[in-house]
């Protein structure tokens, strides 16, 4: 049975489906979930690491100056969760093994990936099996120890419910995927309790919450209170100050969809509200920086001076790689949509990049 018949199925038996189990069961269903069956990056969406190696390589410089502001430990962990097709680690690791400091961050790291999908975990093995790395099921699973992570473009698509304001009832529902006439549509159902409020809320048409940031902040605090030096860098895009307010987005091939047209054959996709990140974190107990926006970020890692040294080593080619880079870095490109930010143990200066 395709997805959608088994999704009209399910809402014809339990009733309308907030959007986070929509969400959840398109991109996951293990059968025929758009990242279990299909890996789409770079097909239906690109990523910044896919556009320029300088993305990849600058992260990776980031994660081995980090090591040394922690002390260089080893054995410590260096993580990446939602890996996609792994351009960035391997470019990372490249640019790590490429600096004197390199080889001794290369021999005290242990490589942890956590991928949802299978068909992606399969390009990442081969990828990257110079550097044996061990597959997760999740973050928690990693054993103790001082942990870098990076995952670019994963919390967009963590699962997101969605609230919608009636403004001449002052009142709140959740929006919901029902059922009519044998199709997917959208619908919504009154609340008599939002599951937080602000003031704030009151000048939107409706919110967007996503849980899994919580969560995220949550696991990453358990594995600073075990006692061990962490740093996150986590990157997406969103807004950094109110919540976004109906960004749910559907991608095939490139294209903007209906996100009800094609459940399990295209991404889905929300912005990510950084602003609730950081509260999260925050709440959580863990040292926050930024968010800050990307351009700057990857400027102060040195993103000219390396596109420069690229551009001089390909001349035939410098033109392309001068435009992808500046893509990453453009305000009005990925440079001010893109944020940045970090959460670190507590017993860590402020990292490096974040002003
Ligand atoms: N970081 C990559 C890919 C981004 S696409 C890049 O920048 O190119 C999102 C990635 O997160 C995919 O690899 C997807 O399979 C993975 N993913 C999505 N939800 C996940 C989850 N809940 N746990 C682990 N990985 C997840």
């Amino acid at each position: 049975m395709r997805l959608k018949d088994r999704l009209i199925r399910m809402i014809e038996t339990d009733g309308p489906m907030p959007v986070s189990l929509y969400m959840q069961t398109c991109l996951h269903d293990p059968q025929h979930g758009y990242y279990a069956t299909r890996p789409g990056v770079g097909e239906d969406f690109t990523t910044a690491p896919e556009i320029s190696q300088i993305f990849g390589e600058l992260l990776g410089l980031w994660a081995l100056h980090e090591w040394q502001v922690m002390g260089m430990p080893a054995p410590f962990t260096l993580m990446e969760v939602g890996p996609g097709r792994a351009t960035l680690m391997r470019d990372a690791l490249r640019a790590i093994s490429g600096v004197k400091a390199g080889d001794a961050f290369l021999k005290a790291m242990k490589l942890k990936l956590v991928e949802a999908s299978p068909a992606l975990r399969k390009v990442q093995a081969d990828t990257l099996s110079d550097f044996a790395p061990e597959f997760l099921t999740q973050i928690d699973d990693v054993e103790d120890g001082p942990l870098i992570l990076i995952a670019n473009e994963l919390l967009d698509c963590l699962p997101v419910r969605q609230f919608i304001r009636d403004a001449e009832k002052n009142s709140w529902a959740e929006r919901k995927v029902g059922v009519a006439e044998g199709e997917l549509i959208w619908g919504a159902e009154p609340l008599d309790d939002l599951p937080f409020f602000t003031p704030d809320l009151n000048r939107l048409k409706g919110f967007e919450l996503q849980p899994g940031l919580e969560t995220m902040a949550l696991t990453l605090a358990g594995i600073a209170e075990r006692g061990h030096a962490m740093r996150a860098l986590l990157i997406d895009y969103g807004p950094n100050h109110l919540p976004p307010e109906d960004t749910l987005r559907a991608f095939y091939k490139g294209e903007q969809i209906d996100p009800l047209a094609m459940p399990g054959e295209c991404d889905l996709t929300v912005d990510v509200d950084f602003a609730q990140l950081r509260h999260q974190g925050e709440k959580a107990g863990l040292t926050v920086h930024g968010a800050v926006h990307q351009g700057p970020f990857l400027l102060s890692l040195g993103a000219e001076a390396r596109m420069q040294q690229l551009t001089q080593a390909n001349p035939e080619t410098a033109q392309t790689i001068f435009e992808a880079a500046a893509r990453l870095v453009d305000p009005k490109d990925m440079g001010d949509r893109f944020k940045v930010i970090c959460f670190s143990s507590g017993d860590l200066p402020a990292p490096a990049a974040f002003f």
